[in-house]
C-alpha cells in the first residue's frame, strides 16, 4: 500500500444506502470525529428500487434517484474509487487511486453486483445488459427506446419480472425464462407465483417456465439466446437478472469469514474472523452482511432488501459507538415491496422452509389478497397483493411467532384452507451456509 495514511476515525466502504443511513446515525449518535465515506462509484449515494421500475419506464431519470441527506455528515468521501484491500491488522484499506485510509473503525456495506452471465465472452455482447446501477438503468432505458425486434430476459425473479412488466408497457416483444414452473418461484413459492404467471400471459409476455438457458450468441451483437432442449430465440436485447453476489472481493486478504454469499457477522454485526472471532472494530450492514437473525432461531442470512440495509446499518453505527459490554444484537423482520403489472406486492418475513400458505383476504383469482406463509404450525411470513393495509396486522404476528394462520376471526375473511405453497427444491447451494433473503436480484 502506499501514501501516507489519512487521518483515524470511522470509515466507511459502500457509498450507497446502507452506507448512507449508517454515517447519519452516526452522526446523530454523537460521534463528531472524522468520517471517511468510500464508494467505487462516481455517486453519491441513489436509490436502486426506482432503477427496475420508474427509470425503465422513462418516468425518472437515472440522475434523479440521488437519496436524501437526513442530517449534515461532514464527511470525506472518496467516490469513483474502490476500495481494493483490507489490512486488518493494521487497519488500512487501499483504494484503487493509490490512497491508504486508516481507521478506527470501519463500517463494511459494499452492498452486492449483479451476478453477470456466466460466459464473460457472451456477458460483453452488445445487447447484453445486467441491472444493479444508475449507469446500468440508463443504459438499458436508452436500449429499449430505440425498440428492440424481442427483449428475452433471462431469470424471472423481482427484478427480471420489473423488467418485462416496464417493457410490455413500452409496447416491447419480451420473452422471459426462468427454470422454475413460476416466476418468483424461489421468493414466494409456485401458488402466488401463479398470479404473477397469470399476469405475465395477460400483459403478453412470452413466458417460458422450465427453461434454461444455454448460450447468449451473436457476433459483436446478441442474437439469439439458446435454450438448453435445442431451441433458439432471436433476440435483439438480453436482460440477465440471476440475481446478485456479494462484493466481498476486496476482503479477500483480511481472513474474514466472507465470500460471494457475504461477509459473516455476530449477531451485534460485527464482522467474524476465519476461525468465527469477533472483530470489535468492524462491522457490517445492508446486503452484504450476512448473520444470525434471532427471529428464525439464528439462521445465518444475507437479506437483499432496502429496508434491512436501513435498520442493519442504524444498529451497526450505534454499536460502533457502544463499550464492547453494551452490543446489542440486530433483529429483524425483513420486509420488501415490488410493483409490477399493475400490482402492488408486500411481503414480510422469510419464507424459506414453508410448508403452507393460507390466503387470509381477498383471492388469488381477483389478484387481490393477503395469505401467510406456515412452517410446522408457526406463521413466517405474508405477502400482501394490493391489499397492503392488512399487513401491518399480520406481520406483528409474523415477528411474535404465533401460530399458522395467526388471525381466525377478521371481518371479510374467505374460507381460510391451507395450500402447499409449492417451493422448489433447495438448490446446492451457492454460497456455502448461506438462506438468502428473498432476493431482489
Ligand atoms: C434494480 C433494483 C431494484 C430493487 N428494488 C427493490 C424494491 O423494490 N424493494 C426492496 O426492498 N429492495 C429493492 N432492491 C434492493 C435494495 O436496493 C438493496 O437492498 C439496497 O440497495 C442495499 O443497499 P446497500 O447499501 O447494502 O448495498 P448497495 O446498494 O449494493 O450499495 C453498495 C455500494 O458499495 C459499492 N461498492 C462495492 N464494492 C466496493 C468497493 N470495493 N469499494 C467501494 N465501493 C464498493 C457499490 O458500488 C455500491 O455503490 C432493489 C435492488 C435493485 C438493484
Amino acid at each position: 500500500m502506499s501514501g501516507t495514511p489519512e487521518p483515524l476515525g470511522i470509515a466507511i466502504v459502500g457509498a450507497s444506502l446502507a452506507g448512507l443511513r449508517g454515517a447519519e446515525a452516526l452522526r446523530l449518535n454523537g460521534y463528531d470525529g472524522p468520517l471517511s465515506i468510500v464508494g467505487d462509484e462516481p455517486y453519491r449515494p441513489y436509490d436502486r428500487p426506482p432503477l427496475s421500475k420508474h427509470v425503465l419506464a422513462g418516468e425518472l431519470a437515472a440522475g434523479a434517484t440521488q437519496l436524501p441527506n437526513l442530517v449534515s455528515l461532514d464527511a470525506r468521501w472518496h467516490l469513483g474509487q474502490a476500495a481494493i484491500k483490507l489490512d486488518r491488522e493494521a487497519r488500512i484499506i487501499a483504494l484503487a487511486g493509490g490512497t491508504a485510509l486508516s481507521f478506527d473503525r470501519l463500517l463494511i456495506a459494499t452492498g452486492a453486483q449483479a451476478r453477470p452471465w456466466p460466459d464473460p465472452e457472451a456477458a460483453r455482447l452488445s445487447g447484453v445488459h445486467t441491472l444493479r446501477g444508475r449507469d446500468d438503468a440508463a443504459d438499458l432505458r436508452a436500449a429499449l427506446v430505440k425498440n428492440p425486434g424481442r427483449v428475452v430476459i433471462v431469470g424471472a425473479g423481482l427484478i427480471g419480472c420489473e423488467a418485462a412488466s416496464c417493457c410490455r408497457d413500452l409496447g416491447l416483444p419480451v420473452t422471459l425464462i426462468d427454470p422454475n414452473p413460476t416466476p418468483l418461484a424461489r421468493s414466494l413459492g409456485g401458488a402466488i407465483g401463479g398470479v404473477i404467471a397469470g399476469c405475465l400471459r395477460d400483459a403478453g409476455v412470452d413466458f417460458r417456465p422450465g427453461t434454461q438457458v444455454r448460450a447468449l450468441e451473436g457476433d459483436g451483437a446478441v442474437r439469439r439466446v439458446a435454450l438448453s432442449n435445442g431451441a433458439a430465440i432471436d433476440a435483439d436485447l438480453v436482460i440477465v437478472a440471476l440475481g446478485a453476489v456479494r462484493a466481498t472481493g476486496w476482503l479477500a486478504a483480511a481472513a474474514l469469514m466472507a465470500d460471494a454469499g457475504g461477509v459473516t457477522c455476530d449477531g451485534a454485526c460485527r464482522v467474524l474472523t476465519a476461525d468465527g472471532t469477533a472483530v470489535p472494530e468492524i462491522y457490517a450492514a445492508g446486503d452484504v452482511a450476512r448473520w444470525p437473525i434471532p427471529l428464525y432461531d439464528g439462521r445465518l442470512v444475507s437479506i437483499e432488501h432496502w429496508g434491512n440495509a436501513v435498520e442493519q446499518a442504524r444498529h451497526a453505527a450505534r454499536n460502533m459507538l457502544a463499550a464492547p459490554d453494551d452490543q446489542r444484537p440486530y433483529d429483524h423482520l425483513p420486509a420488501f415491496w415490488s410493483s409490477q403489472f399493475g400490482i402492488n406486492i408486500k411481503a414480510v418475513g422469510l419464507t424459506e422452509g414453508a410448508d403452507s400458505l393460507a390466503v387470509v383476504q381477498g383471492s388469488l383469482a381477483a389478484r387481490r389478497f393477503l395469505a401467510v406463509y406456515g412452517q410446522a404450525g408457526r406463521s413466517i411470513a405474508a405477502v400482501s397483493f394490493d391489499e397492503a393495509r392488512w399487513l401491518p396486522a399480520y406481520a406483528e404476528r409474523v415477528a411474535a411467532r404465533r401460530p399458522f394462520p395467526p388471525i381466525r376471526d377478521a371481518n371479510d375473511q374467505p374460507a381460510i384452507t391451507s395450500l402447499p405453497p409449492g417451493f422448489p427444491p433447495p438448490r446446492a447451494a451457492r454460497h456455502h451456509g448461506v438462506a438468502m433473503g428473498g432476493a431482489h436480484g
